[in-house]
């Protein structure tokens, strides 16, 4: 475990999507699971791009500064 104060015994943690929330959600379990794994029905791009399994994605959206802190 990354800082040791984990649930003992659990080594791993599964997250069902690779949206903001499953990202996020991965991202917190990190510190505190061995290992993390995202199972994500669509295949990544490298780069930012429209797919298939969050078809909101091209709309605009907007950031609020509350949340560009917890992201930062
Ligand atoms: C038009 C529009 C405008 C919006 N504007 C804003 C805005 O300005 N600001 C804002 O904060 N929010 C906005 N939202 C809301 C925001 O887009 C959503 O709240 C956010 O995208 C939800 O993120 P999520 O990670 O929960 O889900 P999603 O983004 O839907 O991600 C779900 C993920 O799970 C994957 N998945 C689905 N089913 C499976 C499966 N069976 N197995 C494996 N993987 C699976 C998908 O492929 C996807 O990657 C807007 C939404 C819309 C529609």
């Amino acid at each position: 475990m990354a800082n040791g104060c984990g649930p003992p015994g659990w080594g791993a943690a599964v997250v069902c999507g690779a949206g903001m929330a499953g990202l996020l959600t991965a991202r917190v379990l990190a510190d505190f699971f061995d290992r993390v794994l995202i199972v994500e029905s669509d295949t990544l791009p490298d780069e930012p791009a429209a797919r298939r399994g969050v078809p909101q994605g091209p709309h605009p959206h907007g950031l609020l500064v509350g949340g560009q802190r917890i992201l930062d």
